[in-house]
């Protein structure tokens, strides 16, 4: 498959969309998105859509990771920074390593945390052929952070649950963002965004999403 030119067109249309970071769309440029699924759906790997990777859970769809990460970029830090990494960002579910890999490109280090461990197994072994030496890949609860990688200057989430768990906000830097999905009001799911200034956090409801749950423990 020829695949920079599949990827060049994804990032053309993501871009049309609305997503204006070039360190995102350099970034969804770069990464392989075809190593991180399955043989039998690689030919859809491309397309604007979520995919199974197993045990129940799913690759977020580009455009989603587009925006994820370019809400984190915006973190109070970086303003005024359009050519900036991040430091070091902890990202809440790895599934099969595909965000993770995104993130290496934005941020110094990568702290990415799965609650499956087959999952956890399966992003070890996608994420080999392209020796990230920054991605460090962690077994456990999410919920709980890590604490041995904080402060960080992002934190982004892949499931979502009916709270923002306190440990993520006491683990963000100042100047720090947070973004993941949340229960909302109508009990739906949306995003929120969470900065964390000198004064305390500041947080923002945002569009509607539909992401797997944040669960408790590990399995
Ligand atoms: N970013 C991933 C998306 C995977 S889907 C990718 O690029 O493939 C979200 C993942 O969050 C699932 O694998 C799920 O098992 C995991 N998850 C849910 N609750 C969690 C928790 N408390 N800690 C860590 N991972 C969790």
């Amino acid at each position: 498959m020829a695949s920079a030119a599949v990827r060049a067109r994804m990032v053309q249309k993501l871009a049309a969309q609305g997503i204006a970071d070039a360190r995102v769309l350099q970034a969804l440029g770069t990464v392989e998105r075809h190593g991180f699924v399955d043989s039998a759906l690689v030919n859809q790997a491309y397309e604007d859509t979520s995919l199974p990777i197993g045990l129940g859970q799913t690759i977020s769809k580009p455009s989603v990771v587009a925006r994820m990460v370019e809400l984190l970029l915006g973190a109070p830090a970086l303003v005024g920074k359009p050519q900036d990494k991040l430091g070091r960002v902890l990202d809440i579910g790895t599934g099969c390593g595909y965000q993770a890999a995104v993130l290496s490109h934005v941020a110094s280090e990568v702290y990415s945390i799965e609650r499956l461990r087959g999952l956890h197994e399966k992003a070890r072994a996608n994420l080999r052929p392209f020796r990230l030496s920054t991605v460090h890949l962690l077994f456990g609860d999410g919920r709980l952070g890590y604490p041995k990688g904080a402060p960080y200057a992002g934190i982004v989430a892949a499931a979502g649950g009916e709270d923002i768990p306190a440990t993520w906000i006491e683990q963000l830097a100042v100047g720090g963002r947070i973004v993941a999905p949340m229960q909302s009001a109508n009990g739906g799911q949306a995003l929120v965004v969470i900065d964390k200034n000198a004064r305390g956090t500041e947080r923002r409801m945002l569009e509607p999403v539909h992401f797997v749950p944040l669960k408790s423990g590990i399995a």
